[in-house]
């Protein structure tokens, strides 16, 4: 089978370098575009757009030609470009003519020892002292870390194989914005460490997954894997837990949570990776022994609502309700600023239910015994 050199992609390296043989398994499968994955290259193209004419560049505006565009999108691309603006003004601090590229194609090959490796970077900004590396996420699923991101990284051995020399680098600063989680992440290391992880880490890997060599190697990598549903390693990780689970005395002491927690979320992870290529399957015909396919639930709904209205407006009745909008759909109607000026006084943030997360998550931790979070738990 053809290699494809874009599996090798730095957006997949966590993965690959996590388990290298899984560049070779993932390029086996169909790659499948979502209405998720169109709707983030819209907002980048914007972003690109927004922040070339801050930069007070000429770009054209691609907003007509986009394949979704909303008024949360405007407002996102709009503060991506307030954001650099603002790392730009960093950069001048250290050096007269910082350079800022948009949309920059960073190859990484050398550093990583395989052929036509690259990325694209949302926006690089080179100065004496300091090369920034800037990634706009539009997704609101999982908050993303800048905290040595390896597809970040990979940009920056691109971009310091480019410009190093030119520029006086010292330090590496990886900045992630992410405003649908309202999720700005920095980090920051010097440039001899990225060079270090580069020969050190990213090389072998690299070359093992080009290769198609090295361990398969199960974690939470896994979710983002094409071959997760079906991959053998994975399984035997999670059924690994299962049986262990299964030894288990009647009833579980404290510790013995604290070993199965952090596998927890991967192993529901798997479970349904499972259950829905089971279904995928049985649709095309395989049949599993004791399992049927049937209808889900599902409720009724109007087949033609202009004509709902007007069959009960003649019988004489109201047929619409006037509610107010949400919070989300006010924002939209209003904008950000307009939102926050008119209704700022008059919206709160309630806590949120408590939640069992691993002490890397950067949300601050609560204390049991607070007012607050006792009426949480009881909402
Ligand atoms: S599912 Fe996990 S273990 Fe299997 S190939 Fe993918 S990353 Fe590797």
């Amino acid at each position: 089978m053809a290699w494809k050199h874009a599996s090798l992609s730095p957006s997949a390296s966590a993965r690959w370098i996590a388990c290298p043989p899984s560049a070779r398994l993932a390029a086996q499968y169909e790659n499948k575009s979502s209405s998720y994955a169109e709707e983030g290259t819209s907002a980048h193209a914007l972003c690109a757009y927004k922040l070339e004419h801050a930069l007070g560049r000429r770009a054209r505006d691609p907003t007509e030609d986009l394949t979704f565009y909303d008024e949360e999108m405007e407002t996102c691309a709009e503060d991506y470009a307030a954001f650099v603006l603002q790392l730009v003004e960093e950069a001048k601090a250290t050096c007269r003519d910082p350079l800022v590229l948009v949309e920059e194609r960073l190859d990484y090959s050398r550093a990583c020892g395989v052929p036509d490796s690259f990325g694209t970077g949302d926006c690089v900004i080179v100065a004496d002292g300091r090369l920034t590396i800037v990634d706009f996420k539009y997704g609101k699923g999982i908050s993303v870390s800048a905290k040595r991101n390896t597809q970040l990284m990979c940009y920056a051995l691109g971009a310091l194989g480019a410009f190093d020399g030119i520029y006086a680098i010292e330090t590496i600063r990886l900045a992630i914005y992410q405003p649908r989680l309202e999720n700005v992440s920095i980090d920051e290391f010097p440039k001899d460490e990225l060079t270090k992880w580069g020969a050190e880490v990213l090389m072998p890997r690299a070359k093992q997954a080009y290769a198609g060599e090295g361990e398969f190697q199960a974690g939470d990598h896994c979710r983002f894997c094409p071959a997760k549903a079906d991959c053998r390693k994975r399984a035997e990780y999670n059924l690994e837990l299962a049986k262990y689970d299964f030894a288990m005395p009647d009833t579980l002491e404290e510790d013995e949570i604290a070993v199965l927690l952090p596998r927890i979320d991967e192993f529901i992870a798997w479970a349904n990776d499972i259950k829905a290529i089971a279904l995928q399957k049985a649709l095309d015909g395989t049949h599993f022994d004791g399992y049927k396919i049937v209808a889900g639930r599902s409720v009724r709904k109007y087949t033609d609502e202009t004509a709902v209205a007007k069959a009960v407006q003649d019988a004489g009745f109201d047929p619409y309700e006037k509610r107010l909008l949400g919070i989300t759909a006010m924002g939209k109607l209003l904008g950000k600023k307009r939102m926050e000026d008119l209704l700022g006084g008059l919206m709160i943030k309630p806590p949120g239910k408590p939640t069992l997360v691993p002490d890397s998550d950067k949300r601050r931790a609560l204390d049991p015994a607070a007012a607050d979070f006792k009426r949480a738990v009881s909402a």
